[in-house]
C-alpha cells in the first residue's frame, strides 16, 4: 500500500498540476471514442500500450476479457457498461483485448485446477464456446501454442458475443460501429489485431490505418 499513497502523492503534486488542461476538460465531462475490453490482468495497461490519454478510453476488465450474451444468466454488469457505452457516449470502437499468458485462459483449459475457485469457474462458462473450438479444432497443440490459440479463439467468440448486445447490433447495422479484435504479447510488448480477410491475428503495424483513429496519442507516459 505504502506504494500505491506515495504514487498519490506525486500525482498530486507533479502530473495533476502538469496537465491541468486535460484534467480540467475531463472535470466538465468525458467523450471516448473506444469502449476497451481486456482482462483484470495486473500486465495489461490499456493507457500505456495505446498511449492514449485520460479520457481517451472507456473501460470493462474482468477475468479473461469475456462479454456475456445478451440475456446470459451471468451478465454482470458488462451488459450495462457496453449500453451506456454504446448508447450514451456513443463510442465509434469497440476493442476486445486478449493476452499471453492469460490465466484465465489456462484455466478454461484445465478445469481441474478451478476446484477451489468455483466463482471463476462459473464466470468462465461464458467463454464455453472457445473450449469447444479448442476441443474440437487444436487437438494436435499442446503447451504455449494450445494456449496462444485459446486465448485468440476467446477474442473471436467474445466479438461474437459481443454482437447479440441490441445497443451494438444496431450501431453495426448502421455502420457506425467498429470491432475489433487484439491480442496483446506481455512477452515483447506487440499487439496483434484479427483480419477477417485473412482469418488470422497479424501484427497491428501490418494492419491498414483506419480513416479516423480510435485515439488521441501522446508522447507524454507519465500520466
Ligand atoms: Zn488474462
Amino acid at each position: 500500500m505504502q506504494k500505491l499513497v506515495k504514487g498519490i502523492h506525486d500525482f498530486q503534486s507533479t502530473v495533476f498540476p502538469s496537465h491541468a488542461d486535460l484534467f480540467g476538460r475531463l472535470s466538465r465531462g468525458q467523450s471516448p471514442s473506444v469502449l476497451f475490453i481486456t482482462c483484470s490482468d495486473s500486465r495489461i495497461v490499456p493507457n500505456m500500450i495505446t498511449q492514449t490519454d485520460p479520457g481517451d478510453l472507456f473501460l470493462i476488465r474482468n477475468a479473461g476479457n469475456i462479454v456475456p450474451p445478451f440475456g446470459a444468466a451471468n451478465l454482470g454488469g458488462e451488459a450495462a457498461t457496453i449500453e451506456y457505452a454504446i448508447e450514451a457516449l456513443n463510442v465509434k470502437d469497440v476493442i476486445i483485448c486478449g493476452h499471453s499468458r492469460c490465466g484465465a485462459m489456462a484455466g478454461l483449459l484445465d478445469p481441474a485446477s478451478l476446484t477451489t475457485l468455483p466463482t471463476v469457474a462459473d464466470w468462465l462458462k461464458n467463454a464455453e464456446a472457445t473450449r469447444r473450438i479448442i476441443r474440437d479444432k487444436y487437438q494436435h497443440l499442446s503447451g504455449d501454442a494450445l494456449l496462444t490459440a485459446t486465448v485468440e479463439e476467446n477474442v473471436l467468440v467474445q466479438l461474437e458475443n459481443l454482437r447479440t448486445h441490441p445497443a451494438v447490433a444496431s450501431r453495426i447495422k448502421q455502420g457506425k460501429l467498429g470491432l475489433h479484435g487484439w491480442v496483446y504479447k506481455l512477452e515483447t510488448g506487440r499487439v496483434f489485431a484479427y483480419q477477417a480477410v485473412e482469418a488470422e491475428f497479424l501484427p497491428i503495424e501490418q494492419v491498414p490505418a483506419e480513416p479516423a483513429p480510435p485515439a488521441r496519442l501522446t508522447a507524454d507516459r507519465s500520466i
